[in-house]
C-alpha cells in the first residue's frame, strides 16, 4: 500500500451542489440502485461520476469527497477495487459499443457481495452505447440488484436507452452551466477572456468541450472554415469544393464547432468578433427557420458519427451542405 495520498476525483466547479445532494441522499439511505444521469458531452458529466462513485466507496468521505487516504480510496486509484467496475466501449479493439459479454460480467459482479462490506459500484459509459442486447441483459440487475448495489449509467443522449432500462432507473438530466459560471472557469483555465468567449460559444456552452476545441489545430482559422460554409450558400463556392476542404480536419469537432455557432446565429448571440463578419453573411442567407432545420441536422450527422455505424464522413458532409443551400431532394436521395 503506497504511503502517499491518492488521487481523488474533484467535481467541476458547477457540479459541487448536485454532488453535495447525491452524498445526502446516500448518507440518508435513500439512493435509487440505479440512477441515469444525462446531459450535453463536455459539461464533466465524468469528473462528477468518478468524484460521487469514489466517495461512495470511501472509507472516511471528507466534506462530501472522497479521504485520499484509506484503503479503499488507494485502491481506486489503482484502478484495483473488487467493489468498482467500469464498462467502456474496449478501446483496443476500437470498439464504439458496450458488448453483451461485458454486461454479463457486470451481471456476474453484483451477483456477489462486497468484499470490502460496503457497496458495489458500477460506472457505465456511455450508457447508449450498450446495443438493445447488451441493454436487455441488464435488465436483470436492475430489477434485482441485491444489497448495496449502485449503477450509475452515463449518457449524453438518453432516447437511446430503452424504455424498459430507463423506467428501472431514477433519471437525473443535466444542462450546461450558466454562462458567467463556465466563463469564469474556460478564462482561468485558458488565461484570455475572448478567446474563452469564443471556445464557449463554439462549444455550445460545454465548458470541458470547449477547453478541447482550444488544441484543435484549425480553431485559430475557424473564420475560415465558416468563411467556406457560408461560402456555399452564397453560391460562389461549389458543394463538393467546399466538402473537400472542410474534410481535411477531424469531422466531429468541426460539426460539433458548427453546431455551436449555429445556434449562437439563432439566439443573435455575438460572441466571438473574429466570426462577427462571416457569422452576419450566415444570417443574411438563412432564416431562423432553416437555421433551426440545419443546426438539427448538424446534431444528427455528430450522432451518426459516434455511433457504430460508421459512415461515410464526406457524404454527410455534402448532404449537409446540400440542405444548407436548400437542396432538400437531392440531400434526401443520400
Ligand atoms: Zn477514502
Amino acid at each position: 500500500m503506497s504511503a502517499g495520498r491518492a488521487t481523488v476525483q474533484v467535481p467541476c466547479i458547477w457540479h459541487r451542489d448536485l454532488l453535495a445532494e447525491l452524498m445526502q441522499q446516500a448518507v440518508d439511505q435513500r439512493l435509487p440502485h440505479a440512477l441515469v444521469l444525462s446531459g450535453p458531452a463536455g459539461i464533466g458529466k465524468q469528473r462528477l461520476a468518478r468524484a460521487f462513485l469514489e466517495a461512495l466507496l470511501c472509507q472516511q468521505p471528507q466534506g462530501g469527497l472522497a479521504c485520499g487516504d484509506c484503503q479503499s480510496c488507494h485502491l481506486v486509484a489503482a484502478g484495483s477495487h473488487p467493489d468498482m467496475a467500469l464498462l467502456v466501449p474496449n478501446e483496443e479493439k476500437k470498439s464504439k459499443v458496450i458488448k453483451v459479454d461485458q454486461v454479463r460480467d457486470l451481471v456476474d459482479f453484483f451477483s456477489k457481495t462486497a468484499q470490502y462490506g460496503g457497496r458495489r459500484v458500477a460506472l457505465l459509459w456511455p450508457a447508449e452505447s450498450m446495443n438493445r442486447n447488451a441493454q436487455n441483459a441488464l435488465l436483470k440487475t436492475l430489477e434485482e440488484p441485491g444489497s448495496g448495489a449502485f449503477l450509475l449509467l452515463l449518457c449524453d443522449q438518453p432516447s437511446r436507452l430503452l424504455p424498459t432500462v430507463r423506467s428501472r432507473c431514477q433519471q437525473r438530466q443535466l444542462g450546461v452551466p450558466d454562462q458567467p459560471t463556465a466563463q469564469a472557469w474556460l478564462a482561468e483555465q485558458t488565461g484570455d477572456e475572448s478567446q474563452a468567449r469564443a471556445l464557449l460559444a463554439a462549444a455550445g456552452g460545454a465548458p470541458l468541450k470547449a477547453l478541447q476545441l482550444e488544441q484543435v489545430e484549425w480553431f485559430a482559422q475557424r473564420d475560415t472554415l465558416l468563411g467556406q460554409f457560408v461560402a456555399v450558400l452564397e453560391g460562389r463556392t461549389p458543394v463538393s469544393i467546399a466538402a473537400q476542404t472542410l474534410l481535411k480536419h477531424e469531422p466531429l469537432p468541426l460539426l460539433e464547432a458548427l453546431h455551436g455557432w449555429l445556434a449562437a446565429a439563432l439566439r443573435g448571440q455575438q460572441a466571438d468578433d473574429k466570426l462577427a463578419p462571416v457569422m452576419n453573411r450566415l444570417r443574411q442567407r438563412l432564416s431562423d427557420r432553416r437555421l433551426l432545420q440545419l443546426a438539427a441536422e448538424v446534431q444528427r450527422a455528430r450522432q451518426l458519427l459516434q455511433s457504430s455505424a460508421n459512415p461515410n464522413p464526406a457524404l454527410l458532409m455534402e448532404r449537409l451542405l446540400l440542405l444548407a443551400v436548400g437542396v432538400d431532394a437531392m440531400a434526401a436521395a443520400f
